[in-house]
């Protein structure tokens, strides 16, 4: 019990960390599983406030850092059949296909351009009047992306 107690004290004052690397192993080890989830494309880690996942009728799963690298690997796939994206205001799962995307703000969460995606348009055009982009559907968002993949001029 004292041990416990003294363990607290000394992990909170970051001591633990620096001089008995054993006594954390187990908050540590919580974090293998993460970064052992990396972008099929690009190899980032994938983080769960952007994941993109492509489902294949096969039943394995796709996943991709942010909606950027998750719309080039679902036009790359041919037998997905469904794409889920988490909404970046509230960090649940939304279907990419009914999602409004956000791109080209100042935020950059991941790839550039930023692609932020949002269930609601509302949300939406809330981030577009903070930080600039344009609103699309995931299909226009498709026909963006690919067009700057092969010339950067932009406007
Ligand atoms: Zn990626
Ligand atoms: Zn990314």
């Amino acid at each position: 019990m004292t041990i416990h107690r003294d363990l607290n004290k000394l992990a909170e004052s970051g001591q633990v960390l620096k001089k008995h690397g054993g006594a954390v192993l187990s908050s540590s080890s919580g974090r293998v599983q993460e970064e052992a989830s990396v972008c099929a494309m690009c190899r980032k880690p994938v983080s769960q406030r952007t994941v993109f996942i492509v489902k294949l009728d096969n039943g394995e799963e796709l996943r991709a850092c942010c909606a950027h690298c998750g719309l080039m690997l679902q036009s790359r796939s041919q037998n997905a059949w469904q794409s889920l994206t988490a909404d970046y205001l509230f960090g649940h799962m939304i279907s990419a296909g009914q999602a409004f995307y956000l791109i080209g703000s100042e935020l950059n969460v991941c790839c550039v351009p930023s692609v932020l995606v949002f269930g609601s348009g509302s949300d939406a055009e809330k981030f577009q009047k903070g930080f600039g982009g344009q609103i699309f559907n995931m299909d226009e968002t498709l026909k963006h992306l690919s067009g700057m993949m092969h010339m950067h001029s932009g406007m």
